[in-house]
């Protein structure tokens, strides 16, 4: 079957769909992303995405390229016309093509990208096993709750974890607190099974997946805490863990040289992993 992209205001084959060489999300990464899980062809989230797009698109004050409601028919068509039932769904809007100058152009107006595709959900031994984060430092900007298309330091990040056999690096600033992953939130768990994730400021993108998550513990009733940890901290944690639309939530079992608590996934990890996995089942 062949892929179908919308591509501003056009459904089009994917392999030959193309946007305008000079698209400022081309030539200045001036551009916003959303990218959704579709499980049983529903998109999961989708409320919660939506408001963080209105707000990066607010931030760097690029127009709507259109309505919610029209952009919910947009996102369903190209669900079905790819005929996903388990995979992602991937959105980007850029400020438009325009003559290259950095000023904001007058005329351009902004240029919507949708495509889908089927993914296989993270392997399950994935889970069972837990994976390794390497401790990098954040060379990032200091507005990490846009989602930006600018993503040359997770990239760079993304591949030192893989240059060291790692899944994921988790970024630190310069006061030695992690701030989160280059495409996932970090958590861990301290020896008092108090869950802590780094407060949603502008130094960090908020996860769908981390609200999702949040809204599972407080059901649940687990002691928690908003605030940031250092890398020690980390490492002497008794669990830890990642969350993204993509990846789930996934334990983390060793940091840099260190392995977390017995070197296993947790408990906590475990019970919030399937928490979140009922989360996503509910969307189908
Ligand atoms: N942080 C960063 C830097 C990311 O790119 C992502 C994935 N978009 C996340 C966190 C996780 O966000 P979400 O749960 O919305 O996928």
């Amino acid at each position: 079957m062949s892929r179908v992209a919308y591509v501003d205001g056009q459904y089009l084959p994917h392999r030959s769909a193309a946007v305008h060489i000079e698209d400022r999300g081309y030539q200045f990464a001036d551009g916003v992303y959303e990218v959704l899980a579709v499980t049983g062809g529903r998109l999961v989230d989708e409320e919660s995405h939506l408001i963080r797009l209105a707000k990066s698109l607010s931030e760097l004050r690029i127009a709507a390229p259109m309505s919610n409601s029209a952009l919910r028919i947009v996102m369903r068509e190209a669900i079905r016309r790819n005929r996903v039932r388990e995979g992602i769904l991937y959105l980007q809007v850029t400020r438009g093509a325009a003559r290259r100058e950095h000023a904001f152009p007058k005329a351009a107006q902004p240029v919507l990208v949708v495509t889908s595709r089927h993914t296989r959900r993270t392997d399950p031994q994935i889970a069972e096993r837990g994976i390794a984060v390497v401790t990098i430092p954040d060379i990032r900007w200091q507005r990490c709750d846009i989602k930006s298309i600018a993503l040359l330091p997770n990239v760079l990040g993304k591949q030192l974890a893989r240059d060291a056999g790692a899944f994921e690096a988790w970024q630190v600033d310069r006061e030695g607190f992690v701030t989160e992953g280059t495409s996932t939130n970090a958590w861990i768990v301290a020896a008092d099974r108090t869950v802590m994730t780094r407060r949603a400021d502008t130094a960090i993108l908020n996860g769908v997946t981390r609200l999702a998550v949040l809204e599972i513990i407080a059901r649940d009733g687990y002691r928690f805490v908003e605030r940031a940890f250092s890398v020690a901290e980390a490492k002497a944690a008794s669990e830890a863990f990642l969350t993204s639309t993509t990846v789930d939530l996934l334990p983390v079992v060793r940091i840099d040289d260190a392995p977390v608590g017995t070197g296993m996934p947790g408990p906590l990890a475990r019970k919030l992993r399937e928490g979140y996995l009922a989360h996503v089942t509910e969307a189908a």
